[in-house]
Formats: C-alpha cells, structure tokens, sequence
C-alpha cells in the first residue's frame, strides 16, 4: 500500500474540481491549466514516474483506479493525463541526466505539459508509413514531417516524439525524441473541431528542420519504435480504467435518476426490460474492471501487451454500449446536456480509437493466437 492514497485524491480531484467545472470548461473551450496544476499537486502528474524525478512511484496495479476515478469525472480529461502521464514516465525513464533534469520535475508537478506524438495524418494504424525524418546532423538530428492528432497541441511545453531515421516502409530505424515545444521550425498548423472535449486542443504539428541534441534522444534508432509501444501498452490500459470509470458513472446517473421516477404505477427500475438492461452494463463494469486490473499486473511482463489489448478491446465497447442504455434508460432526458450521457456517448467513441482503435487491439491478440497455434505439436 503507498504511503499516499492517490485513488482517494483523484476522486477528490474530480468531486472538487473536475465535475463541478467539466460543463463551463466544455462552453469556455479553453484547457484549464489551473485544474491540471492541481491535478500535479494531488501527484495525478507522474503517477508512474519514480520519486527523484518528482513521481508517484506507483506500481501499475496501484495507478490504475486513478483512471478509473477520472473516468467517472471526465473520460477526455483523465485522457489529457494518461497521455501526460506517458509522457512523464517515458522522460523520467529514458531521459539523459540534464534532460530530465530539465523536464521531470515541472512534468510531474503540472506545471510543464507533455505530449506524445505518434500518429501521422496518413492514419495512425499503421506506423511503418510514418515519414517524420530525424536526419543526423553534428550534435544531434534535424526533423522535417508532419504530426497529427496531437493532444495537448499548442499547449504541450515538450512533446516526446517517434521519427523516422529512414526513407520507406518501416519502423526499426524509428527512434524517440524528446522535442520542446519553443523549437524553431515547430508549429501548429491545424486544431481540430471535435464530437465532444472543446476545452482539450488536439490538432497537427508540422516540423521543419527541428534540431534536437544527442542527449534529447529518449530511444536510439532501432529503439525507438519498443519505446513507444511500451508507453502506448500503458496508456490502453489507462485507458480501458477510463472507460470503466465511464460506464459506472453512467449507471449511477440512471440509478439516481431512477429512484424518483415511476412508470405505470410501479418504479422505473422495477420494469425488467429496465432492470436487464442495467443489469449488462454492471456485468461489463464488473468484468472491465476485472481486465484492467488484470492488464496492469501483467505490464511489463511478456504478457503484458495483449493482457493490454484485451483491456483495450472490451472496456471502450462497453462503455459506449453503458452510455447508450443509459441514456435509453432515462428516456428523452437522456438525450439533455443538462445529464452526462450525450457528452459520455461522445467520449466512449473517443475511447475506442485513441490509443489503437478496437480493431487493432483484435490484431494484437489474433497474432498471439496464432503464435498459439504455430506452438501446437503435430
Ligand atoms: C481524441 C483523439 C486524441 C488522439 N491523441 C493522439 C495523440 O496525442 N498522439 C498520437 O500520436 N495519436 C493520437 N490520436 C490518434 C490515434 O492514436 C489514432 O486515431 C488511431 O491510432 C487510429 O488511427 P486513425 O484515426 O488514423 O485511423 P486509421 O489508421 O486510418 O484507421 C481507419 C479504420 O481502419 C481500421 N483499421 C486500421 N488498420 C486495420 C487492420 N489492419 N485491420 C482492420 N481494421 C483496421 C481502424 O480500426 C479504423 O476503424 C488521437 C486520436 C483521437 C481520436
């Protein structure tokens, strides 16, 4: 048991801040910097990241139900802090001395921000299309490309980065590179108009002629590419509690709402029609929970990716199906922004893609089962 209770904070976290503010934050537009401030000094910054860079030191089974509570708050903005967490932990873990020395600290407390930038705009499934060069120069690389779907961009103070060191198919020369956000030749080129989650800004980075120095490599070329998969494998697991957090804050709506409304003479969650309906989505809470759980023992061990992929692949799917019954549950006021469910329903559809969509997640445990089958005798 840590010395910190970092689950009770996080839901302080959200009673306090996240769930009273999420709407204005949503009209306003704005990312509230404020409240990620806060969330560093509740340690909800560098959850994973050890404790001489400033970090929580949490295992993975510890961390995890941290995602869960800011699910239940705001499925985009505990996003914001699992890819800022995979930010933190990647830097703190890779990082030359001086660079972390530069970084962990203010990563950590919220008052820098990260982003991790992977996709490209040719689509993000396919990583071996990427074309972002990181040329080798005297001291360090030179990068020209183009990014997309960059979360916190614009707001980001550092990116961690995964650029090609060579033309063509592939991603075994790929390296990762921590990228200050202040870089001549770095800019933002488009924000993105989204479903839901104005106040987080995700857009497109073109890159032209970044210099970075040796010392700003995270990963080698040839390294790289293992670097980012194993953030990514942590960040679906964040992301499979997130979606977890989702579903049951889903339910407690209904529930809430459920107590004081009848139908034909009787309660509304005495119909049965009603009652199987809720009584999935707590099945799929419960089993969610169960995945996630079970994927954050296993990170890091060989295991550890498709325990993820599972994770992944099931809790988003069962949080946008909550969301939908939901809100059927709660009649036409479930279709009212004055209830959660429009925004979750948006969110749950975020869940599935970020981080490697369903499909890929599929991809990812259908080749475990054919090294499974390539294993049997006879
Ligand atoms: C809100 C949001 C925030 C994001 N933030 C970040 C970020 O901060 N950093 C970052 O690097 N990326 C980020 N992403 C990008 C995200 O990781 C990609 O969207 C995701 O990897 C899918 O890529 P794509 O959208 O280009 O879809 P594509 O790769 O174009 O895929 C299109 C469709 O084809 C399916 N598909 C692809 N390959 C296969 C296959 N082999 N078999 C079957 N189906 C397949 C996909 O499942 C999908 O349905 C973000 C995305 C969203 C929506």
């Amino acid at each position: 048991m840590p010395a910190v209770d970092s689950v009770a904070l996080a839901r302080r976290h959200v009673d306090e801040i996240v769930r009273p503010r999420v709407a204005q934050w949503e009209r306003e537009g704005r990312l509230p910097r404020a409240a990620l401030e806060a969330a560093g000094d509740a340690g909800l910054c560098g959850l994973f990241a050890p404790a001489e860079a400033g970090g929580g030191a949490l295992t993975f089974a510890e961390g995890m139900p941290v995602f869960e509570e800011l699910g239940r708050g705001d499925a985009a903005y505990g996003f914001v802090l699992s890819m800022h967490n995979a930010v933190t932990a990647t830097l703190a873990r890779h990082a030359s001395a001086g660079v972390a020395e530069r970084w962990a600290r203010p990563l950590c407390s919220g008052r820098a921000l990260g982003g991790f930038v992977a996709t490209e705009p040719h689509g993000g499934s396919d990583p071996a299309a990427n074309t972002t060069l990181a040329t080798a120069v005297p001291g360090g690389y030179r990068i020209s490309g183009r990014k997309a779907w960059v979360t916190l961009a614009g707001e980001a103070d550092v990116y961690v980065m995964l650029c090609r060191t060579a033309p063509g198919r592939g991603y075994r020369d790929a390296l990762l590179a921590v990228v200050e956000a202040d870089r001549p030749g770095l800019r933002v080129t488009r924000l993105y108009d989204k479903m839901a989650s104005s106040f987080v800004p995700i857009g497109e980075l073109e890159l032209d002629g970044v210099e970075i120095r040796t010392d700003e490599v995270l990963a080698p070329p040839g390294h790289g590419f293992q670097a980012a998969l194993a953030a990514i494998d942590v960040a679906r697991v964040d992301i499979a509690a997130i979606a977890v957090g989702l579903a049951a804050e889903a339910l407690a709506v209904v529930l809430a709402h459920g107590r004081g409304r009848s139908l034909h003479e009787q309660p509304l969650l005495a119909l049965q029609a009603i009652q199987f309906m809720l009584a999935d989505v707590e099945t799929d809470v419960v089993a969610g929970r169960l995945l996630y759980q079970r994927a954050a023992a296993l990170l890091g061990t060989p295991q550890g990716p498709v325990a993820a992929a599972h994770a992944k692949r099931f809790c988003p799917d069962a949080a946008l199906r909550a969301a939908l019954a939901c809100s059927e549950a709660l009649g036409a006021y479930g279709w009212l922004t004055d209830t959660p469910l429009p925004r979750f329903i948006a969110l749950a559809k975020m869940l599935q893609v970020v981080d490697g969509t369903t499909e890929i997640q599929r991809l990812v445990i259908g080749r475990e089962l054919r090294r499974r089958a390539d294993a049997l005798e006879g």
